[in-house]
């Protein structure tokens, strides 16, 4: 039986896919891909690989997480070498743990190849370091999510310096307006990086209390930040020599 590769496709620029992922995308003979996986990527595949698509929609993500699971399994048991691609790092939300489980609990051999995730790569190319000495001794990756099964309490997350969050723009206006409650500062930088790496990216600049308001108007995908860190991007910006994301 042959193997599934789990690609971190990075946030969208090809230039920022890693030379493994690049050198096994050239070679396989299946590649399931997200929504999220820019099409400049999938030019990266060999031309004579199967392509497809496995986005999900709201809604019917369970459903097509179990056409995913079976998928896989048929390709690689058939003898195919499959690369499952997923934006950003596969193991950052996005069921990629899911998957790789599901894989191994049916024998199914499986190679992980780390990629840069949006939770990373967005802030850095916005200027906003997410640690910084004197200022943020460290961050959470968290989902926006706040519906469903487990739901974040947001008070869990208050006392953190920055805090990156995923899948966050449909429910900012609550993911704020919890963290003032739970002692977050009103006037605390936050910024949205939207579509980072793509053609349409664009950044937001806020306060924390400008989201908990509802004034803040942001298209998905977007990587939230919310922390002092934020407002070095406007010092970066204002030097001649640096250029970040506006
Ligand atoms: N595995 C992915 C995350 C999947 S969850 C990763 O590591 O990046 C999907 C969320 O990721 C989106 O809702 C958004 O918050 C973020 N995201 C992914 N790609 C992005 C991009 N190019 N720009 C901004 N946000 C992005």
């Amino acid at each position: 039986m042959s193997k599934v590769y789990l690609i971190g496709a990075g946030p969208g620029d090809p230039d920022l896919l890693t030379v493994k992922a690049q050198r096994v995308l050239r070679s396989v003979d299946v590649v399931l891909y997200d929504r999220l996986v820019s099409a400049e990527v999938l030019a990266v595949a060999n031309p004579s690989a199967e392509l497809i698509y496995v986005g999900k929609n709201e809604g019917e993500q369970d459903a097509v997480q179990q056409v995913i699971f079976d998928l896989m399994l048929d390709r690689a048991r058939a003898g195919n070498s499959v690369a499952r691609l997923k934006g950003g790092d596969a193991c950052i939300f996005g069921r990629g743990g899911e998957e790789w489980l599901h894989l191994a609990r049916n024998g199914v051999q499986v190679e992980v190849i780390p990629g840069i995730s949006s939770a990373l790569a967005a802030p850095a190319l916005a200027g906003v370091p997410l640690t910084y000495r004197g200022v943020s001794r460290g961050f959470a990756i968290v989902t926006g999510h706040c519906a469903g099964r487990d739901p974040v309490d947001w008070a869990d997350y208050a006392r953190v310096d920055t805090l990156v969050i995923l899948m966050g723009v449909k429910d900012r206006a609550h993911i704020a307006h919890s963290l003032i409650r739970a002692g977050r500062r009103e006037d605390e930088p936050a910024v949205f990086i939207e579509r980072a790496t793509t053609a349409e990216e664009r950044v937001r600049d806020a306060t924390l209390g400008d989201v908990a308001a509802g004034g803040v108007e942001v298209e998905s995908p977007a990587v939230f930040v919310i922390g002092a860190v934020a407002a070095l991007r406007a010092e970066l910006a204002a030097c001649a020599a640096v250029e970040v994301l506006s």
